[in-house]
């Protein structure tokens, strides 16, 4: 049996807590103690998911560790159904941290979003940016800042 969140674990505002305490509707696809798995009402490719925790978390700083390793693995079985039933091409994870990241729900999730080929009316998705080799020194001074 699923696990209910605690009032400490639970935003009054959040509309994912919502859907969690099935005050909001979705079509849930995936449940366990820690997670659940739904469609995206945007979707971006045909069968476009979200997997967040139960508990509210803003996102990938505050999020513990068991719960971000119980979404991986809800987003990985559905990753898994996703090729099987829809029998997509391939499948993109995507986790939006802070709104200069595109983050526009501040409660923790993991987009899973199908992908076809060849197939621009279930799949529209391009790449965001222009993939182009970088200037190694600035690389260098990068991974000086982060190991510093
Ligand atoms: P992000 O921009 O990464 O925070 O993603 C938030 C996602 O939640 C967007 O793709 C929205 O389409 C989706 N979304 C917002 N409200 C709902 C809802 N009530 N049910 C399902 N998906 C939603
Ligand atoms: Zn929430």
């Amino acid at each position: 049996m699923a696990s209910i969140p605690t009032p400490e674990h639970v935003d009054p505002d959040c509309i994912f807590c919502k859907i969690v305490a099935r005050e909001l509707p979705a079509f849930v696809l995936d449940e366990d103690e820690r997670t659940l798995a739904f469609m995206d009402i945007n979707p971006a490719s045909r069968g476009h998911a979200l997997v967040m925790p139960r508990a509210h978390t803003q996102d990938l700083l505050t999020i513990g560790p068991e719960d971000l390793q119980a979404a991986v693995q809800s987003a990985q079985r559905l990753a898994a159904r996703m090729t099987d039933r829809l029998r997509c091409d391939g499948v993109n994870l995507l986790n939006c941290c802070g709104a200069p990241a595109w983050q526009t729900v501040f409660h923790f999730h993991i987009h899973v979003i199908p992908r076809y080929k060849d197939d621009p009316a279930r799949d529209p998705l391009r790449l965001p940016w222009i993939p182009a080799p970088g200037n190694m020194d600035d690389i260098k001074a990068v991974a000086e800042e982060l190991n510093a």
